[in-house]
């Protein structure tokens, strides 16, 4: 990302409520409020809950609660998807009435001799509900420039196929609700884990079918124990501390490649978060989709996977 990026910079952070807010999805959050902070931008919060099978009750509160006792709240007031299924209904009837989309009636393992992938339909059952998909023509290649990745191609036919938009169970698919919100939203900059990277082309590719405009996109490494799982799932046990957020706060900050030393003797949070704002260099982000946990702490760059 160039550092004369066009105001008004709008970016934002995207949690599912799964669960608490661990020191990965803190490292996100962080990433993105300093990139806004630092173009005088506007940081929104938006709660991703539109699964209810995978929530945890309770879970969106305790992950706010969580960013504002790190000193983070949405600049705006915060959004939650599963009060927009109306805007999410509206694309999709345009990508229906457009041709973009399809009904598909195709199960998991009706795919399986495709790898999972959707090219056409061979549904064993013609009474099961649909899904909607959008569809990917042949020869699809999306390229798009990461501000920290660098260039970024997939083949979205062959790679991704033709994309889930609303799951044969009703419910919307994240690829769907993320590109209408973020345009509803007037987001300007994706700043979100690395674990998303792979999710982009296809969302670039219903950015153009609905004719949105496509954000600048800038995704951060993952934090990963030593074995190269990502923390969220096997450490899931090691959630960031409410009480004593400066701990944590600091190995963020170090994991985004920051020197740790200049928020020495902050005494609170929000006195380390005015020096991180200050002091914050996006230059400095490491250009790498994974660290691992150990070199969070000790030094980001040594640990790059
Ligand atoms: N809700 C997604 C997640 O928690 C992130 C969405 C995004 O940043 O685009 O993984």
């Amino acid at each position: 990302m160039s550092d004369n990026v066009p105001s008004p910079y709008r970016g934002r952070f995207a949690p599912s409520p799964t669960g608490r807010l661990h020191l990965g999805s803190l490292v996100a959050a962080l990433g993105s409020w300093l990139l806004a902070r630092h173009h005088d931008g506007t940081w929104l919060v938006r709660m991703e809950d539109l699964d209810p099978p995978r929530e945890v009750a309770g879970a969106a509160e305790m992950q706010l609660a969580t960013l504002a006792a790190f000193g983070m709240t949405s600049d705006e007031p915060v959004v939650r998807q599963s009060a927009r299924h109306d805007l999410y209904g509206d694309a999709l009837a345009r990508l229906l009435a457009s041709g973009n989309a399809f009904e598909c009636r195709c199960s998991r393992s009706d795919l399986t001799a495709a790898g999972g992938i959707h090219r056409h339909c061979v549904a064993s059952d013609p009474t099961r509900a649909p899904a909607i998909r959008l569809r990917v023509p042949d020869d699809t290649v999306v390229s798009f420039e990461d501000g920290l990745q660098g260039a970024v191609e997939q083949r979205v036919d062959r790679e991704v196929g033709d994309v889930v938009l609303r799951r044969a169970d009703g419910f919307w698919a994240y690829q769907l609700a993320v590109v209408v919100d973020d345009a509803d939203q007037g987001i300007t900059d994706i700043v979100r884990g690395a674990d998303l990277l792979d999710s982009t082309p296809r969302q670039i590719l219903l950015q153009r079918a609905l004719g949105l405009p496509t954000p600048r996109h800038l995704h951060l490494p993952l934090i990963v124990d030593a074995d190269g799982h990502k923390l969220s799932k096997s450490m899931a046990s090691l959630p960031i501390d409410d009480d004593a957020p400066l701990p944590a706060l600091r190995i963020a900050w170090q994991a985004l490649g920051q020197p740790v030393a200049v928020l020495d003797g902050a005494p609170t949070v929000a006195a380390a978060l005015r020096i991180a704002t200050r002091e914050f260099l996006p230059d400095r982000l490491p250009k790498v989709t994974s660290l691992t946990f150990a070199a969070a702490h000790n030094n980001a760059a040594a640990g790059a996977v």
